[in-house]
């Protein structure tokens, strides 16, 4: 069989993921519950997927780009799923952010199938998806890393086997763990500055300068929220999903994490308060919002220097 991949999920993420890799001469079998999505992958050429054991039954390389471990485990388990349908030797790639524990589980119930399993994990943001210059946190066999690493190099410019499978999506949580808290505390200085009446850009070149410079303000912010965008990007819901993950991970490590606890209940106030489906450094907008203080913005053009 030529190699065939199957790529199930064309979200906010996975679309540009698969389109890349379908301009770049891979040959797609797609499948999402949103048919505009499907159809605008069959324009570039895929071939839209009937069911997910469709896809099983002919791919050696099945890729999920999926919200969360729910979505994941659903379309693996049972008669219709995955590991039921997919040849021996077939690979699942699981790019989306789950839970590593379901990953453990999942690893071992493809291998009972003689399939496996590798957890290649996305960094960086959506613009950086559009642009083919994602960062992937791969877990693998050395084998499957090989396989693999052809289609990596068609969706991003970044790519780290950090080990076996399983150490993709923990590394993942070591990660958003710090991007995610570090939206939360631009959002508090902002919302601070806002108040004192200081000019923005002032703050901004401060903070940029000096060691308070952190990734979220210097490559997120200033075409996102501080813009006046906050259409997602990522999204409040699956950045307080992430956070879910790290705190349940850190309790059962026994990790104290209490920076990471009392995040995980600013974005569960922000979801309370039906700012769920925005981008993620909107938290700023909502800690304006409920405190009565201008939202921040930058003039038409700010650019970081
Ligand atoms: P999204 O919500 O935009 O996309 C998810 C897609 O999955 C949707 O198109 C949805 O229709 C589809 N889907 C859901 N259930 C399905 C099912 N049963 N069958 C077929 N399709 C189904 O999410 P996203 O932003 O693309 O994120 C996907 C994953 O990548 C998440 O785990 C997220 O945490 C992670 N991630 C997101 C970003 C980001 O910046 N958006 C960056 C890195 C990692």
């Amino acid at each position: 069989m030529t190699t065939k991949i199957g790529f199930i999920g064309l979200g906010r993420m996975g679309k540009p993921m698969a389109s890349h890799l379908q301009k770049k001469g891979f040959d797609l079998i797609v499948l999402d519950l949103n048919q505009q999505a499907v159809a605008e992958l069959v324009a570039l050429g895929a071939t839209a997927g009937q069911s997910v054991a469709d896809i099983a039954r002919s791919c050696n390389i099945v890729i999920t780009m999926l919200p969360s471990s729910v979505e994941v485990e659903k379309l693996s388990y049972g008669a219709d799923g995955i590991f039921a349908n997919a040849a021996k030797g077939t690979i699942l790639m699981d790019m989306s952010t789950i839970d590593p524990l379901a990953t453990d589980r999942l690893s071992a119930e493809a291998n009972k199938h003689g399939l496996t399993m590798v957890d290649a994990p996305v960094g960086r943001l959506a613009e950086h998806a559009d642009r083919a210059e994602c960062l992937f946190m791969v877990g693998a066999s050395d084998a499957d890393f090989k396989t693999v690493t052809p289609l990596l190099n068609a969706m991003g410019n970044s790519t780290f086997h950090c080990g076996p499978v399983g150490t993709g999506g923990r590394t993942k949580l070591v990660n958003n763990y710090v991007a995610i808290t570090l939206t939360q505390v631009n959002g508090e200085a902002l919302a601070l500055s806002q108040r004192f009446g200081l000019d923005i850009t002032k703050t901004l070149a401060v903070l940029l300068g000096t060691s308070a410079n952190n990734g979220q303000l210097r490559m997120n912010f200033p075409n996102k929220v501080l813009a006046g965008d906050t259409t997602p990007g990522f999204t409040i819901d699956l950045a307080h999903k992430d956070l879910s993950l790290v705190v349940n991970a850190a309790h059962a490590a026994k990790v104290p994490m209490p920076v990471a606890a009392a995040v995980h209940e600013s974005f569960s106030q922000a979801r309370a308060a039906e700012f769920g489906a925005i981008d993620f450094s909107g938290i700023a907008d909502v800690i304006c919002e409920v405190s009565k203080i201008n939202k921040p913005r930058v003039p038409k053009g700010w650019k970081p220097s």
